[in-house]
């Protein structure tokens, strides 16, 4: 089966050709992309219903938002790892990047943990910057 139906249909959510073709747009290129950028990627759709769409995918757990450039909304697929959702943001081009980094954060994130009593769930890293693109240019 398409995994975007197995994924709706496993958070009890119905299956309309559009959360089919969204869910799949994240799936496969995970994102982050603001409602108007998946808009924009799916084609003839209707902004609004894109943007419902979105939250009830991040209400059900199957996206997660984040403020991406700018302070707008931006989604990404919910990450297999829970600790590892990271974004890079370019103050050059306003792209946001995703990375992936090992264990120093995690003893980063034990350490604030002990320090304040405090159990981490997710972690979202946001540095900001320029990206090798823009670097180089
Ligand atoms: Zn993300
Ligand atoms: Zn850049």
């Amino acid at each position: 089966m398409n995994q975007a139906v197995e994924l709706l249909r496993s958070r009890g959510m119905r299956v309309t050709p559009l959360r089919k073709c969204l869910l799949g747009l994240f799936l496969e290129k995970r994102g982050p992309y603001s409602a108007a950028e998946a808009h924009h990627a799916l084609g003839s759709c209707d902004l609004s219903t894109v943007y419902r769409a979105l939250e009830s995918f991040e209400r059900k757990g199957l996206l997660v938002a984040s403020r991406g450039p700018g302070g707008v909304a931006v989604f990404c697929i919910q990450p297999s790892e829970p600790l590892q959702h990271n974004h890079f943001e370019c103050r050059k081009c306003g792209r946001l990047f995703h990375f992936h980094c090992s264990s120093p954060i995690d003893l980063l994130i034990e350490e604030i943990s002990n320090a304040n009593g405090f159990e981490v769930r997710d972690v979202e890293l946001r540095l900001t910057g320029e990206c090798s693109r823009c670097r180089e240019g």
